[in-house]
């Protein structure tokens, strides 16, 4: 791609949330390999890691009380509990990383994401709901991380979560996830094609047009 399609002006932070199993980490990852200027934001939480998650790369692995530390002193844009864990993003690394003209990508469950729509309402938010309730159900079972406790915590949880999806920017199913890939590819292209995304390319098009016609 171009490079002129990349902007470079000002960054976008993206909320992405989805009850748990309906594919947003697997939807993100490949969007984030595939697009250039896109980066992931990651969060701290209290949860255990699960095989194969790297600390600094998936999450930061924290202790309860240097969660609360952070919070405590106002380091986090957003936080929430979520199956009996804490979750939380840091503002200075989102503030940085979107200063640079990068698109920020949070995957963030609902209550989170609507204290960053309030904070930031420059920001935009895209729910990824599962074909059907079976599937999520079906994902979550072959994914197999989560106990037979947290399975059925996740799952009723879920049933609440899904209607905050009337509250966000963008809806996409993740039926085959190639498909799902390339809608939110084309949304963040799409996005980044807003005037107010290029306004300063723009007019240096149109000076040259003045400069030269
Ligand atoms: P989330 O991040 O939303 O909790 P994951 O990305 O971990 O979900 O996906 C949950 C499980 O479903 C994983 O095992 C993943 O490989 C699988 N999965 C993701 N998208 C699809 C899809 N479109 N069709 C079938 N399985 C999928
Ligand atoms: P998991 O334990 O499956 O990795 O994540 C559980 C839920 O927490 C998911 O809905 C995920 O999007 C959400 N989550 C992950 N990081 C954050 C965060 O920093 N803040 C909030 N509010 N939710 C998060």
């Amino acid at each position: 791609m171009s490079s002129s399609q990349i902007s470079n002006e000002s960054g976008r932070l993206w909320v992405i949330s989805a009850p748990s199993g309906a594919g947003k980490s697997s939807i993100l990852k490949r969007v984030l390999r595939e697009l250039e200027g896109t980066a992931f934001s990651v969060s701290h939480t209290t949860r255990d890691p699960r095989p194969g998650e790297r600390h600094g790369v998936d999450y930061y692995f924290v202790s309860r009380s240097d969660f609360e530390k952070a919070r405590d002193r106002g380091e986090l844009l957003e936080w929430a509990e979520y199956n009996q864990n804490f979750y939380g993003t840091s503002e200075a690394f989102v503030t940085a990383q979107v200063s640079q003209g990068l698109d920020v990508f949070l995957d963030i469950e609902v209550v989170g994401a609507a204290q960053v729509r309030q904070r930031l309402p420059e920001s935009k938010s895209i729910f990824v709901m599962p074909p059907s309730r079976d599937a999520l159900e079906q994902r979550l079972v072959l994914r197999g991380t989560e106990s037979a406790e947290s399975l059925a915590r996740r799952l009723s949880v879920a049933n609440k979560e899904v209607r905050c999806a009337l509250d966000y920017d963008f809806v996409i199913v993740n039926d085959r996830l190639d498909d799902a890939v390339d809608i939110l590819k084309k949304i963040i292209m799409a996005d980044r094609c807003q005037l107010d995304r290029q306004r300063q390319k723009t007019q240096h098009l149109i000076d040259d047009f003045d400069a030269n016609g």
